[in-house]
């Protein structure tokens, strides 16, 4: 059985972290004061479902004290059993559609067959189709007095609005490091598994906050080095890269010294690292920089925080943002890719050159891996400019858009811009702009892509082209957007790249 199984809490009191949540439940038990519907939102592992276990439990148990469930009654057993016949659990990410919540709806209506409570989990129940939602719904308009629904998702934004107002909503946190170290500290006792502590540390920063992907991995490493974990295991199965290697990396891309970049690529391969684990850690461990960036007085766990601090200091909040979010495209382009090596160098020169100075290797440093990028980069520039002439639009429809401008003539020059200059398209795009006339105001509302594109030489840039594609007498000038935007833009930028809260 898996440590996370064996070890799946029975009551409340065996319950790591979110103790805002425990502390209401067990409150609403003891004065019998019980809602009909439940959402329980929050990342995987962190307790949706063992805590709605032990609700289901507790509010059946016959001989409940403080609101916990005895453990010992009837009831109690059959539900750590698993036969209890009044839980019942549906998976919606395997059960979405409208057949299976109209058997729910037909079936509700029967009394519980043993406890007071008939006790529905829906788990990630953000994956029910549309119909199946309304027919959810019509349920939890009236559920039957016996009816209880605890619906757990991860994605509550994708749930609709009708059915979280029918529902009591409990956020579940990311389960603290520290507590998360102890819990799992008691399981290493109990098991004898040796493992260093600071390589137990290590796996539980890599699980962000998931006791149950710390227990598994935990269980992984145990049983391929029966019972002694050393750290040379960790960093081969779980792909946990030194923090040493990780500042470096990110040293060189402060420095923009691309030559160095591919060196130090070069060098993991050769040492049989896998790059994607790599890059993985490397997002997390940036994620780690932006609370440190954030407030440094967030507690956290770098081995060596000086350096960390240096490094955090040396980006910007939105250099950070934009490179985790580079590095996940990266991750994802990757799994496509015969040399994900390859990937990386080519964005890390994107992102580099973007901000204005650029360091090609020279022939005495790395001879070799300077042809290869040279000819790499020649190659993704005829692709392009092959493509222009594939999908130029015929020459009589171009100049009437051309003529009139507006939304057309704008997304014109953008696909233009694409194929001389990706940075600055990827810069423009999304911007908005206003007064299509002699002059065009670009509104930039990201103030990273607002100082790049006003670089001298990006502006005069834009500015040719803009000129030679419509005509002499019209001009483009960027502006920035209300500094607020720029704010939400930025973090929720940041909430999007590293998927979820950053600071609880
Ligand atoms: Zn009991």
């Amino acid at each position: 059985m898996s440590l996370y199984r064996k070890y799946r809490p029975q009551t409340f009191n065996e319950i790591i972290g979110q103790e805002h949540i425990v502390q209401t439940l067990r409150g609403a038990i003891e004065s019998d004061q019980i809602g009909h519907a439940y959402v329980f939102a929050g990342m995987r592992g962190t307790g949706k479902t063992s805590i709605a276990r032990i609700f289901a439990k507790a509010i059946n148990c016959q001989d409940k004290k403080n609101g916990e469930p005895c453990g010992a009654c009837r009831i109690c057993k059959e539900m750590t059993q698993g036969s209890f016949l009044d839980l019942i659990e549906i998976d919606a990410a395997s059960n979405r559609g409208i057949d299976d919540i109209r058997d729910l709806r037909e079936k509700i209506k029967f009394s519980p067959n043993v406890g007071k409570y008939k006790i529905y989990i829906i788990d990630e129940v953000h994956m029910l189709t549309s119909d199946a939602f309304n027919a959810l719904l019509k349920t939890l308009e009236e559920p039957p007095a016996h009816a209880i629904f605890i619906l757990a998702t991860t994605e509550i934004h994708k749930i609709p609005a009708t059915i979280l107002s029918r529902c009591q909503r409990f956020d579940f946190h990311k389960i603290e490091s520290e507590k998360m170290f102890n819990s799992i500290k008691e399981i290493t006792k109990k098991e004898n598994i040796k493992i260093d502590e600071a390589d137990l540390k290590k796996i539980i920063s890599l699980s962000e906050g998931s006791l149950r992907d710390a227990l598994s991995s935990l269980d992984q490493l145990n049983s391929f080095s029966g019972g002694a974990i050393s750290s040379e295991t960790l960093e081969d199965i779980l792909g946990y890269s030194k923090e040493e290697q990780l500042l470096e990396i990110l040293k060189l891309i402060q420095s923009e010294n691309i030559g160095k970049i591919i060196s130090f690529t070069d060098g993991l391969i050769n040492d049989g690292k896998d790059m994607e684990s790599f890059l993985k850690n490397l997002i997390i461990f940036l994620r780690k920089l932006l609370i440190l960036k954030i407030d440094n007085k967030i507690q956290s766990d770098f081995s060596n925080s000086e350096k960390a601090a240096e490094i955090a200091n040396g980006f910007s909040l939105e250099q950070i943002v934009r490179l985790a979010d580079v590095l996940n495209s990266v991750v994802k382009n990757s799994k496509f890719s015969f040399l994900p090596q390859l990937v990386f160098e080519l964005e890390m020169i994107k992102f580099i050159s973007f901000s204005g100075k650029i360091d090609f290797p020279t022939k005495k440093e790395n001879p070799n891996i300077a042809g290869k990028i040279v000819n790499e980069i020649k190659n993704v520039l005829k692709t392009n400019s092959k493509q222009e002439s594939e999908e130029r639009i015929e020459k009589s429809k171009e100049e009437e858009i051309k003529e009139t401008g507006g939304k057309d003539g704008w997304n014109l020059f953008l696909e233009k811009m694409k194929n001389e200059k990706m940075i600055l398209y990827m810069a423009l795009q999304g911007c908005e702009y206003e007064n299509f006339n002699e002059t065009v105001r670009v509104n930039i509302y990201n103030s990273f892509y607002f100082d790049r594109l006003n670089e001298k030489q990006n502006l005069a840039f834009i500015n040719n082209l803009f000129e030679e594609f419509f005509g002499k007498e019209k001009r483009i000038i960027i502006q920035k957007g209300e500094k607020e935007k720029i704010k939400t833009d930025t973090i929720s930028d940041a909430l999007k790249v590293f998927g979820g809260e950053l600071v609880e």
